[in-house]
């Protein structure tokens, strides 16, 4: 069936009303404020569902006392989708030291509270509750990231798979676009959810349920017991989802309490014509008009666009990569410019493109040259960049340059990170990032100077860091601008000691820079960095020295950050 797109997904039954839905097909709950924009997953996914042919109703942050605010578009026709938002929520709810945080930048005024600690596993009990036999699949990253046996930073305990916890039926992982409409497409034919036919998907055994067949290609991972009893085993499961989120297969599955959960290869990755399509999509990059407050989350990207997703770096610490994966999927030119030829029809349009980038900024219409090999490289770009990594930073400085010569573009930006080690590649993106796209301020995340800490980071070493704020000064002068780069940096990571705290430090009062961007390293579910922390071992089985306690993490983040806490 073909649908229009509504000029907002309907967050009530009058809005179906006004669209002529007497019912939805799906619903979509999650613990953000609903955004239409297509940096914000629940918007992607319900315009894309829409765009499918289903009809998707939408639940923003629902009281969690009662199921009031979940029956409020009525029982679905085929499924509930469950996210607890842009962030896990106990990352979005707590500090560095598992102090509350007081404010919510996916929350309108910016206020904390909207959501439920574990919101995934509180919105699957409300459907379950209100929606007695409905399937419902989670999705968003912190169902991404907890698929499997994971650590909890905020209980300092190993937990079994968000889906146990949940008692949801259907895992959707990375990014869901192609998963879901699979999902909506065997619902819709009758099947008990399949998961074998399935990509990009994890379910618990079911007798109801078609599992992969012993002919596939299967790993057993640790299970949970195993991983309780020796946090070593931590590593050796997050390495084999790194190695699968990255060559596709094979099959995972894991025990835990005598129950398997299997973990289907990675879904295809969405062609540049299908990421064409999701982005010329009718996005209002408004937040619902039942807000009256404005929301932070949107000020801070409502002008942006997205080029391309995935990160080739591999750090080790990172959540994103993992939930995008390392293949780079680009948009077109042609995709890009019709983004913004559609940004200045905005009331809201003031002339400036406030980033053009992806996790990474500099990364657009990078690939490898192997693509279908299998890899065993766990960085395209660490320790060196590897011979099959096609990158063209011309290229990248091309697409600002033709997006800037766009009539009723005053400016554009580069607020995404920059990969610094590629930039140094290219004298010409250099003088085009200084020259014209850096607002007077370029971010980049060196994260460390020691280099013992970049290793186990993968990041780049320290030189090349230095070389580029070389560069980076040069070319600003040339340009007759006066810019600074803002590192971002991080203490406490796994490997890391005092010493190497003061080390940084020292760098940085030799230079007579002040830090303003110290993180303390969180040890966020499904990491390798988190496996390192948990286990206090490097990805080779070598111990390593772990700041563990909140004491010793603080400790090492005062001698950059003195006011910490
Ligand atoms: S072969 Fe090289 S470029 Fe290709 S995925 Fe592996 S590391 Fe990356």
């Amino acid at each position: 069936m073909r649908l229009d797109q509504p000029d907002m997904p309907p967050l009530s039954r009058e809005e179906c009303a006004r669209l002529g839905w007497t019912d939805i097909d799906i619903l979509l709950v999650t613990g953000d404020a609903f955004i239409d924009h297509p940096a914000f997953g629940a918007a992607l996914l319900a315009r894309w569902l829409i765009a499918h042919g289903y009809r998707v109703g939408i639940v923003a942050q629902p009281r969690w006392t009662n199921i009031e605010d979940i029956v409020a578009l009525g029982r679905p026709r085929l499924f509930a989708g469950v996210t607890s938002g842009a962030l896990d929520s106990m990352l979005a709810h707590y500090t560095a030291f598992r102090k509350k945080r007081r404010d919510d930048a996916y929350t309108p005024g910016g206020r904390a509270g909207a959501r439920p600690n574990r919101a995934t596993v509180v919105y699957t009990g409300l459907v379950r509750q209100a929606f007695p036999g409905l399937p419902v699949v989670i999705g968003g990253i912190e169902a991404s990231l907890r698929r499997a046996t994971h650590y909890d930073f905020w209980t300092d305990a190993v937990r079994r798979s968000i889906l146990l916890d949940s008692k949801a039926d259907l895992l959707v992982y990375g990014m869901a676009e192609r998963a879901l409409v699979d999902v909506a497409r065997a619902i819709e034919k009758g099947d008990p959810i399949a998961l074998a036919s399935l990509r990009g998907v994890a379910a618990a055994d079911s007798k109801s349920r078609e599992m992969p067949s012993q002919s596939e290609d299967i790993e057993q991972l640790p299970s949970h017991e195993e991983i309780v009893a020796d946090p070593r085993r931590l590593m050796d499961a997050t390495l084999a989802f790194e190695r699968q989120t990255h060559n596709g297969a094979p099959w995972l599955t894991q025990l835990a309490g005598g129950r398997n959960v299997w973990f289907a290869p990675p879904a295809a990755p969405l062609t540049p014509g299908e990421l064409g399509e999701l982005y010329a999509l009718p996005f209002t990059r408004r937040a619902h008009p039942r807000y009256t407050e404005p929301i932070p989350a949107l000020e801070m990207v409502q002008f942006s666009v997205t080029a391309h997703r995935g990160c080739a770096g591999g750090c080790t610490f990172c959540s994103l990569a993992l939930h995008q994966g390392r293949r780079i999927q680009s948009r077109s030119f042609e995709s890009i410019a019709d983004e913004v030829a559609r940004l200045k029809r905005h009331r809201d349009w003031r002339g400036s493109i406030t980033d053009v980038g992806g996790p990474s900024a500099n990364m657009w219409g990078a690939r490898c040259l192997r693509e279908g090999h299998t890899c065993r490289r766990t960085s395209c770009l660490v320790p060196a960049i590897c011979p099959h990594f096609a990158y063209d930073q011309h290229a990248a400085a091309d697409l600002l340059d033709a997006l800037a010569r766009i009539p009723g573009v005053r400016h554009v930006r580069v607020a995404s990170g920059v990969r610094h080690d590629l930039a140094l590649h290219d004298p010409e993106y250099m003088h085009a990032l200084a020259g014209r796209y850096t607002g007077g301020q370029l971010k980049l995340a060196p994260e460390h100077a020691c280099d013992n800490v970049l290793r186990l980071m993968r990041k780049p070493s320290f030189d090349q860091f230095e070389r580029f704020m070389a560069v980076f000064d040069d070319a600003s002068r040339a340009s007759g601008k006066e810019q600074y780069i803002v590192p971002y940096l991080m203490s406490a990571f796994p490997g890391c000691t005092d010493a190497d705290m003061h080390t940084l430090a020292r760098w940085l009062r030799a230079k007579g820079w002040k830090p303003r961007q110290v993180q303390c390293f969180i040890p966020t579910p499904g990491t390798v960095a988190t496996a390192m922390y948990h286990a206090r071992i490097d990805t080779e089985g070598h111990p390593i020295p772990v700041a563990h306690s909140d004491a010793e993490r603080l400790k090492q983040h005062r001698i950059l950050a003195p006011a910490a806490d």
